[in-house]
């Protein structure tokens, strides 16, 4: 049987949506054994592959690069799963959007800064004004929420997926 080919993604997020779908112990074993990992933060591939089956995205859109990212990766997955409330709806990533992103950066890089207060941008990606959902940006087929989502719904989600079906995630039971 051919292989799933998985990725994961990590945008504006705090990584504790990958730990908790690393946290799924042995289910690991299982999805190790029906599907590749060709990117993530786990794996050593710079560039985004062409012809993903499900790419799990963490975090918002927050920058100029996490929008070209994700237009990519759109259009290289066949499913896209938003992985999270900072995903799915902004979350913590949307914190910042109360305050103009100049401003923000002002009061860290500068006021706030006891040596060198200057507003780095050599090799740092422009902010957007606002971080925001996945899905203002592209279509997502699959909202996994929680902050992180439990490891138990991100395997629950990952096997159904890798067996070619529609998660049913309304089962609050299940992951309880
Ligand atoms: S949803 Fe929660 S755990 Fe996941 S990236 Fe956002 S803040 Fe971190």
């Amino acid at each position: 049987m051919k292989k799933v080919r998985l990725a994961t993604v990590w945008l504006d997020g705090c990584s504790g949506c990958h730990m908790s779908a690393l946290d799924i112990d042995e289910a690991i074993l299982n999805v190790a054994r029906r599907a590749d990992v060709v990117y993530g933060p786990l794996v050593d591939a710079q560039e985004f592959p062409k012809s993903v089956d499900v790419t799990l995205v963490e975090g918002g859109i927050s920058s100029q690069e996490d929008l070209e990212k994700i237009r990519t990766i759109r259009q290289r997955s066949r499913v896209l799963v938003s992985l999270g409330d900072c995903a799915i709806a902004g979350n913590i990533s949307a914190m910042r959007n109360q305050t103009p992103a100049r401003k923000l950066l002002e009061r860290i890089y500068v006021e706030g800064a006891q040596a060198n207060r200057v507003i780095p941008t050599d090799g740092v990606p422009a902010l957007l004004r606002h971080a925001v959902p996945v899905h203002e940006f592209v279509k997502v087929d699959l909202h996994v929420p929680g902050c992180p989502p439990s490891a138990k719904a991100i395997a629950f989600v990952l096997d159904e997926l890798i067996e070619g079906r529609v998660p049913d995630l309304r089962s609050k039971v299940k992951f309880g």
